[in-house]
């Protein structure tokens, strides 16, 4: 499936790729609403109901992936409270194995993610997925989400990468389709980044359920 002759570095997309997106669906959706109903004396109804229109409107904007925004615009402690949920962050079934393979294969691997540092950085104690990549990039450090071409070309510049070598796994459309029409060689999808949801349509894209799907043809393993 994938010519890994061509590619010599794999970008990984954090939430929803190589971590169950289950915990960020759970925080967001029911933990938040939860105790922003407390806070507020609203039912979680109300609360969900007028969280989700506030998420919405921001959507793939680089303050929805900020932490320190919905603590402000909540009046929620956001990095304690997922703490108080981090037992749910969860490394996608196989995933830890497949980068160990990649290393094997001598790729260069990078973690390119939309997520808020201090996001990052409890996903990576609770992990310790870390020590895989060459490289770790998050978005806020470049001022763009991965949702723009900015984004792309920021990484291309500062890090030395030729994009047209590169393969990205990421489970987000919006961001496959930017990455693709900014120069990715090629790019896969996640069919199930949530354990707990149904599969989602990758609309053209490759996508898979195994990452041993992706070593399919591969002869050095
Ligand atoms: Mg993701």
């Amino acid at each position: 499936m994938i010519q890994w002759e061509h590619i010599d570095t794999v970008l990984f997309d954090m939430d929803g790729t190589l971590l169950d997106l289950h915990f960020d669906n759970y925080f967001w959706e029911e933990f938040v609403p939860q105790r922003y109903a407390q806070k507020n004396s609203v039912s979680v109804d109300q609360a969900r109901e007028h969280l989700l229109a506030e998420y919405r409107a921001i959507e793939g904007t680089m303050n929805w992936y900020c932490i320190d925004h919905w603590s402000e615009q909540l009046e929620l402690d956001i990095p304690a409270l997922k703490r108080e949920l981090d037992h749910l962050i969860q490394i996608r079934p196989g995933a830890a194995d497949f980068l160990e393979r990649l290393r094997a294969m001598g790729k260069q691997m990078a973690l390119v993610t939309n997520a808020h540092h201090k996001s990052l950085s409890l996903k990576m104690e609770r992990t310790r997925l870390q020590h895989f990549f060459d490289l770790i990039v998050c978005a806020h450090d470049y001022g763009y989400p991965k949702e723009e071409n900015a984004f792309w070309q920021t990484l291309a510049q500062r890090e030395k990468l030729d994009l047209s070598r590169c393969l990205l796994v990421d489970d987000s459309l919006r961001v496959m389709q930017q990455a693709a029409a900014s120069g990715v060689a090629q790019v896969v999808g996640i069919r199930k980044p949530d354990s707990q949801r149904p599969a989602q349509d990758a609309a053209g894209f490759v996508s898979i359920d195994h990452w041993s799907e992706l070593l399919t043809g591969e002869q050095t393993g």
